[in-house]
């Protein structure tokens, strides 16, 4: 980890699903000395309580769905052994839960509903309003923070997002097969880049990152060179 800048701003990453945001998202808020916050896992953690409740969000009312939202807390708590922060939803910790395909099937249908993306947004503004903040997502340099300092947009080719996703799940002792893997990354991309609501596109003023071809340190030290641009102005 490095001093923290003098300067603080937000950095915004968006881009399609397995492109590995969180974990370039990860690496620049350790070494700035930033907060770093996963919208994802956020919108997953909403999508696991709709489970839990046996919530048909495709038949209930926006007024519903508000009175369930009020009765979810999510919070990010530091694992001091595992060294990485962990999801928690209504106290109990759920990072593992939120990874499984249960989670991952739903969560972009439940995360076009308008009344869950307000809210999440609400929140996210809230907890990037002192800045100094990494933040990863589908819409954080368009919607959430359209003033974000920095704004990366990352894509790869879907065949590679896929194996990279397939190889993280095997490695975990997930078994899934890389078609069912890769149809998951397609449907998500469909449904995130088609919704009305705050849908995946590129913020005009985003840097755009093809990491197809590019490994996590070239990746880091890309965008690390355009951030410190941008501090040092
Ligand atoms: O980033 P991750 O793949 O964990 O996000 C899970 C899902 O949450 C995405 O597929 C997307 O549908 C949704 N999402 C969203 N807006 C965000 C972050 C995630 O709609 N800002």
């Amino acid at each position: 980890m490095r001093t923290r800048p003098s300067k603080d701003i937000i950095v915004a990453i968006d881009g399609f699903s397995s492109c590995g945001k969180s974990t370039l998202a990860k690496a620049l808020a350790k070494y700035l000395g930033y907060t770093y916050i996963d919208t994802g896992a956020m919108y997953r953690a909403v999508t696991l309580f709709f489970l839990q409740q046996k919530i048909k969000w495709q038949d209930v009312a926006e007024k519903a769905i508000a009175d369930q939202l009020d009765k979810i807390v999510i919070e990010f708590k530091y694992n001091e052994e595992k060294k990485k922060s962990e999801t928690y939803l209504n106290g109990e910790n759920v990072e593992e839960e939120i990874r499984g395909k249960a989670v991952s099937d739903s969560v972009s249908e439940v995360s076009q509903i308008k009344t869950i993306r307000q809210r999440m947004v609400a929140l996210q503004r809230r907890a990037g309003q002192n800045k100094g903040l990494v933040m990863d997502g589908r819409d954080i340099g368009t919607k959430v923070f359209p003033e974000a300092e920095v704004k990366v947009y990352m894509t790869a080719d879907p065949e590679i997002r896929a194996q990279r996703r397939y190889d993280e799940l095997k490695t975990k002792g997930q078994e899934l097969s890389f078609e069912a893997v890769l149809q998951n990354l397609s449907k998500r991309d469909w449904h995130d880049t088609h919704r009305e609501e705050n849908p995946l596109i590129q913020a005009e003023d985003a840097i755009v990152l093809d990491n197809s071809s590019m490994n996590q340190k070239e990746q880091f030290e890309w965008v690390l060179e355009k951030i410190q641009k941008k501090l040092n102005q």
